[in-house]
């Protein structure tokens, strides 16, 4: 299977060098040229597997390069019990529809799905296409992508991670994840400024061709842990196609086997990976796009019109405090038809904050997907409802996507069987699922202490650890003092 980029047609790379480089040259995202199938024979076959087997069949689809066996181990170490108490993907029922946790691994958010498993992909694929540089990768992070990359890449041979996340707007647990990350090859730094700040610095050290010399002569080369790579993206298609056959196995589908996800949306990845479930035959039929007060893809989803010029909120869904939504790139290459195309579309963007995709494009989106979204308020109530009429407990971003949900419900009438997808543990985000539930606290209780004493839902062991953590990065920095702090850490033995 061949990969190119969103901006070039002309790029054909293996999936190890897709992967080895995170993005392509052109500043474009890499995707694979053709969309393999499942037939109703291998979904047969699927839903018999358990959810390590499940995840190493639909990558080896898309990684012809790596052997079964290879896919298999990297699959049965990633999603083991240790690392998943619980299992990595369970169905919980609420009311008439489903919540998927993907929350149950080390640091307690659904990026672990995908970030547990790219050390080991990336590993592979600096060894196959012969890269001998140390791998450095680079991350900005909303929040949850920081603490989940560290963890997946600390003390990995071969590689070297940094994280910058903004100093406004990640909660204090998220924060003291990141502070307290123990291994040799890590480096946190806070940047003034908010996610898009972080962002489109990390973007430009990347791209800038400089940057590259200068780290290369340090004996390091640039690569991404973010949802750009398509690393990151693989993992996560296995999540979407192991909650359909769940759901088939027990009979719960619909008449003609349908299914729709909503999906709390940032970044636009873990949505992306459903449409690819539902492209490779996955009975999917809406994809529910859920986000908060920074509603530029619900906007989007319904006129055609991306507009990035608008108030930015700080929300209590902090992951989704996103602007530019870079996944949706590949998606528009797609519907698009063009890479030219893309390649203006993303240069409006830049050069005026705005671009319009014209019917052609427009009416994909209207057939497969919803969008709304949902105020800090209505955050708030939904959690509280949730709690007082299900005794289930979710969290801010999770509550977005329930919200979204019933308003799905309400306005289109649609009772196809729904499945919410729940990115993070209420743990994570103890202050505001307090604050829904009406409980006083102040800033120097325990936090987690306090809310399993309401509750008397057990806290994720991993944040519970967190008490006796020791904080090692505290440097708050300004953003442009970014590419100064890579080369030290480029540098650095
Ligand atoms: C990252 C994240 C999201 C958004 O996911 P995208 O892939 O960026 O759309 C939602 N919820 C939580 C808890 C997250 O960490």
């Amino acid at each position: 299977m061949r990969y190119t980029s969103t901006r070039n047609d002309l790029v054909s790379v293996s999936a190890s060098e897709a992967i080895a480089a995170g993005l392509a040259p052109d500043g474009g995202l890499f995707l694979p040229v053709e969309i393999p199938k499942l037939d109703a024979g291998a979904l047969d076959r699927l839903m018999k597997m358990s959810y390590p087997e499940r995840a190493a069949y639909i990558m080896g689809m898309y990684l012809d390069e790596f052997t079964a066996e290879e896919l298999d181990r990297f699959a049965r170490e990633t999603y083991s019990e240790d690392r998943f108490p619980g299992g990595p993907a369970p169905l919980h029922a609420v009311g008439e529809h489903w919540m998927l946790e993907l929350w149950h691994g080390p640091t307690c958010a659904f990026k672990d799905m995908a970030l547990q498993m790219l050390p080991r992909l990336l590993g592979a694929s600096l060894r196959k296409t012969g890269q001998s540089e140390t791998a450095l990768i680079l991350t900005a992070t909303s929040g949850d992508t920081g603490k989940a990359a560290l963890e997946g890449f600390a003390d990995v041979p071969g590689t070297k991670i940094m994280v910058f996340y903004p100093a406004e707007g990640v909660s204090r647990i998220q924060q003291l994840q990141m502070t307290t990350q123990t291994g040799q090859n890590v480096c946190v730094k806070a940047v003034c400024g908010n996610f898009d700040d972080t962002q489109t610095g990390v973007k430009n050290i990347f791209s800038d061709e400089n940057m590259q010399r200068e780290v290369a002569v340090r004996g390091c080369r640039f690569s991404s842990a973010n949802s750009i790579n398509w690393g990151r993206l693989l993992p996560q298609i296995a999540y979407y196609v192991s909650a359909w056959c769940d759901l088939a196995r027990e009979g719960k589908t619909g008449a003609d086997g349908a299914v729709n996800f909503c999906v709390p949306t940032g970044n636009f990845g873990n949505i992306l990976a459903a449409w690819y479930a539902r492209e490779m035959g996955v009975p999917i039929r809406k994809l529910i796009c859920a986000s908060n007060s920074n509603n530029v893809l619900t906007d989007f989803i319904r006129t055609g019109v991306y507009d990035r010029r608008r108030e930015f909120f700080t929300t209590s869904s902090p992951s989704m405090d996103i602007l530019i939504s870079s996944n949706l790139e590949r998606l528009l290459r797609v519907f698009a038809g063009s890479d030219i195309k893309v390649k203006t579309l993303m240069n409006e963007l830049k050069s005026k904050g705005e671009y319009t995709v014209g019917d052609d494009v427009k009416k994909y989106f209207d057939e497969l997907f919803w969008a709304d979204w949902c105020s800090d308020e209505e955050t708030l109530k939904t959690i509280a409802q949730c709690y007082n009429e299900h005794g289930y407990l979710i969290d801010p971003h999770t509550a977005v996507a329930e919200n979204v949900m019933q308003k799905y419900f309400t306005l289109t009438g649609d009772r196809t069987p729904a499945v919410v997808v729940s990115t993070a543990s209420p743990y994570k985000f103890c202050g505001s699922v307090l604050e829904a539930l009406g409980v006083g606290y102040s800033e120097s209780d325990d936090l987690i202490a306090r809310l399993e004493e309401v509750t008397g839902v057990p806290a994720p062991l991993p944040l519970v650890r967190l008490r006796d953590a020791k904080e090692r990065f505290t440097d708050v920095i300004g953003a442009e003092k970014m590419a100064d702090e890579v080369l030290e850490f480029a540098a650095k033995k």
